[in-house]
């Protein structure tokens, strides 16, 4: 098993950056990075591409058959309680003695319990 893959970049092997470079005085070319395998990168697309940059020449140049894979025709759709509107109190208190507050909306998957 190897433990590199090349960077599947359509255009990995045409930016202009010193590590890229490589053969003989006269004969030099930009070639395609390695991509060594390890810890932070197994379970991520980081495992086929070099940079965000490449990755996104990928997606952008094979979208449409990266969709084929799984088209969705249809909204997919979680179900949630009735959201609830909660008032928040800063443990701050200003010279003023007054304290900063916000709402937020708490949304919850229905049946499943978030209280521990
Ligand atoms: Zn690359």
């Amino acid at each position: 098993m190897s433990n590199f893959n090349w960077c599947h970049s359509p255009k990995c092997h045409t930016h202009k950056t010193q590590d890229r470079v490589r053969g003989s005085k006269g004969s030099k070319v930009l070639r395609t990075r390695k991509v060594a395998q390890n810890q932070w990168n197994e379970n991520s697309f980081f495992k086929y591409f070099c940079s965000n940059s490449c990755y996104n020449d990928f997606a952008n140049t094979y979208i449409e058959r990266i969709i084929a894979i799984a088209p969705r025709h249809t909204p997919l759709e979680t179900p949630i309680d009735d959201p609830k509107k909660v008032k928040h109190t800063s443990n701050y208190t200003f010279s003023d003695g007054s304290q900063h507050t916000w709402t937020s909306t708490e949304i919850k998957e229905r049946g499943v319990d978030t209280t521990e």
